[in-house]
Order: structure tokens, then C-alpha cells, then sequence
């Protein structure tokens, strides 16, 4: 059994950070977009998957019509054994909307909060006030989805560890089972990329982020929820099975426009720009832009890689299971480097990130690349 991802490109309004694939709702397609999602769909030769993703964009800027149609389909065409979640923000998760997402099958929601402070939210260009959402946690469970996440931001402009503070006590104080905290991070071709290199941004300084980061570990590590990925805390039974295939390299389809897929040891992607997407959908009824067979190596880099995001870390087994070779037979020096500096730690059947190591991931998950 596999996962699939399913994207929805559009939004209300576009946020000033935001790199992903996604158009302004208005004037959009949106119904032929849904056709084509549909006939993409009809064409996976499975029907039963253990976790579904619809994210975005914002899946609920969709109105109850569309949506119901998406989701019926969907819950006709598929069975979804384990998880299935669904992003929304929470000024859009009406009631109605709830009822179809609950009605055909959605057990978890992810809500892009990013933050409770209402004048960052308006700097991030969000559509949402702090009085929306615990309305949007409070609805969500009283018409019985069993699981909501909430999404956080810190290193935001002007924001202070104050701040992250208030955010993270008022994220406490909600009925939820899962928050991840990002760190914001500037894009090419967003608003603040261009504010930032005009000198019209103030960011919180390198240390002020870590402090930001180093506070939010701590503090819920004194509530019931456990750090079990880089940026990622839940409560016990809550870790997202969606995403934890992702860190774990198996295998997964992806629909939508722009979507990523990973299937047969191949990873493909779709053409982004919605017109494109639905173009190449009407006229070959394939919308993908480009396929890689992915190498022994580069599987073994990215196994690392994604595999040490988790606190859990890689598993030695998994690893010679896999690949028929040992960790310590393709990594051994730069394991006992990182080892020697304190960024890994060893045991006979793990190896995982130390505290020092998560604060700087990305140059320990670099040594880690085979063809350099
Ligand atoms: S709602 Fe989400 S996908 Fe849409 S612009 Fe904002 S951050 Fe990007």
C-alpha cells in the first residue's frame, strides 16, 4: 500500500512569504481543474491507500459544491486505510465544509495558523484573525474530526521570543494534537524577498531565530507533546503517517498541478501553472513534466537525509534491508566525524541527530551527499 498527495492551487489572497504553487482563486478555472484532478486520479492503478494529503494552496478556498464533488469522487474511487488530512485555514473552515470533509472520510485537518498575533498576521498577508481560529479547532472537533494539527511560523519580521511565547501558550490552550513550528524562510519572488533586499524588512538576527527554535523544543517538551521531527510535535499516537513517508523515502503518488510523485523507484513531477496543467491534461491526458530514475546513490543520500530529520533517526537494519550494504560501509567516515563533533549520536541500531545537530540540519544532512 501506498500514500497520494492531491494539490489545490488556489487562494484567497496570496501571502507575503509564500514559494508555493498557488494562484489567486478569482477568475480561475477552478471546476475545469477539478475535472482534470479527477480524470489525473482515474488514471492511478491503485485504489486503496494508507494516508491521502490534500493540501495547497488552500483546499477550503474551494466553495461546498466543489469541494463535495472532489471529495465524493475521491471517497467512491479510493479506500484510505489510516490518515487522511486536509489543509485549511481556519477562516474558511465552515461548518458546511466541515460536514463534507467528515461526511467522505477527512479524519484529520492541518490549519495554517502561522501565528495568534493579529498584526503579524496581517504583515504575512493571511486572511485570518486570532478569534478564528480556536472557532475553527472548536468546530472542527464538535462535528467529530478526530484529529486537528495547526501549523506555526517564528523568525518573522519584528516578531519577538515574547511572541513565540504567546503563540506557543495560546497553541497550548486548544483542544489539538499536533503543531509544526517553520521557521521562516525568505524565497525568490515573494513579496518579502523583495522587501528584504530593499531594506524594508527587519528579521530577527541568526541568534535570535535559534533562541526561538531552542524555546519552542523546550517548551513542549514540558507539555504532553513530543518533538518527533525537525519541525514537527505531536501528542503520543498523533506523529503524521502522511508525512512520516515522505521522511522515510517510501513511495507515494501526487496529483495536481505541480504535485510531486515518487513511484517504482522513479520521482515525477507535474507542470505547475494551472492553464499548462489543464491544457496537457485535455490534449494527452498526462500533465507530467518530468520523470528521474533515481540512483542507488542519490536513494541512499536522500534515505539520510530525510531519515535524520526524524528524532527517531535512520534504522541500521532498514538501511542494509534496503540497500543490501551497511551504513557503516558507505558512511563510515563521515559518520564518525559527526559522531566525534556531537551532532550524531550511535547505537547499535540507530543513528539519530543530537540537539546540536537539529540546529543545524542542513549542514550535517550535506555530508551525507555521495556525489560531491
Ligand atoms: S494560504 Fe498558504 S498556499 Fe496560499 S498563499 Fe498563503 S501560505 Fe501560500
Amino acid at each position: 500500500m501506498t500514500s497520494l498527495y492531491i494539490h489545490i492551487p488556489f487562494c484567497n489572497r496570496i501571502c507575503t512569504y509564500c514559494d508555493f504553487n498557488k494562484f489567486l482563486i478569482k477568475n480561475q478555472p477552478v471546476d475545469a481543474y477539478i475535472d482534470c484532478l479527477i480524470q489525473e486520479l482515474e488514471g492511478i492503478d491503485t485504489c486503496t491507500f494508507n494516508t491521502l494529503f490534500i493540501g495547497g494552496g488552500t483546499p477550503t478556498a474551494l466553495s461546498v459544491t466543489q469541494l463535495e464533488r472532489l471529495l465524493s469522487y475521491i471517497a467512491d474511487r479510493f479506500t484510505v486505510t489510516d490518515e487522511w488530512t486536509m489543509e485549511a485555514n481556519p477562516d474558511e473552515l465552515t461548518a458546511e465544509k466541515i460536514a463534507v470533509m467528515k461526511q467522505y472520510g477527512v479524519n484529520r485537518l492541518s490549519l495554517g495558523v502561522q501565528t495568534f498575533d493579529n498584526n503579524l498576521l496581517k504583515l504575512l498577508g493571511r486572511t485570518h484573525e486570532e478569534s478564528d481560529i480556536k472557532a475553527a479547532v472548536d468546530a472542527a472537533k464538535s462535528l467529530g474530526i478526530q484529529s486537528v494539527s495547526i501549523d506555526l511560523m517564528y523568525h518573522l519580521p519584528t516578531q519577538t521570543l515574547e511572541q513565540v511565547k504567546r503563540d506557543l501558550d495560546k497553541a497550548l490552550a486548544l483542544n489539538i494534537d499536533h503543531i509544526s513550528s517553520y521557521s521562516l524562510i525568505l524565497e525568490p519572488k515573494t513579496q518579502f524577498y523583495n522587501q528584504y533586499r530593499k531594506g524594508m524588512l527587519q528579521l530577527p538576527d541568526d541568534t535570535l531565530a535559534a533562541e526561538m527554535y531552542d524555546y519552542t523544543i523546550q517548551r513542549l517538551a514540558q507539555s504532553d507533546f513530543s518533538q518527533y521531527e525537525l519541525s514537527n510535535f505531536a501528542k503520543p499516537g498523533h506523529e503524521s503517517r502522511h508525512n512520516k513517508v515522505y521522511w522515510q523515502n517510501s513511495e507515494y503518488y501526487g496529483a495536481g498541478a505541480g504535485s510531486h510523485g515518487y513511484i517504482n523507484g522513479a520521482r515525477y513531477f507535474n507542470i505547475a501553472p494551472v492553464p499548462h496543467y489543464i491544457k496537457a491534461m485535455q490534449t494527452t491526458g498526462s500533465a507530467v513534466k518530468e520523470t528521474h530514475q533515481v540512483t542507488v546513490e542519490e536513494s541512499m543520500e536522500e534515505f539520510m537525509f530525510l531519515g535524520l530529520r526524524l528524532n527517531s533517526g535512520v534504522s541500521k537494519a532498514v538501511f542494509a534491508a534496503r540497500y543490501n550494504i551497511t551504513l557503516d560501509d558507505v558512511f563510515k567516515d563521515v559518520l564518525e566525524d559527526l559522531v566525534a563533533d556531537g551532532l550524531l549520536t550511535e547505537d547499535n541500531n540507530y543513528i539519530a541527530l543530537t540537539p546540536a545537530g537539529r540546529m543545524i540540519g542542513n549542514n550535517v544532512f550535506e555530508k551525507f551527499l555521495l556525489s560531491v
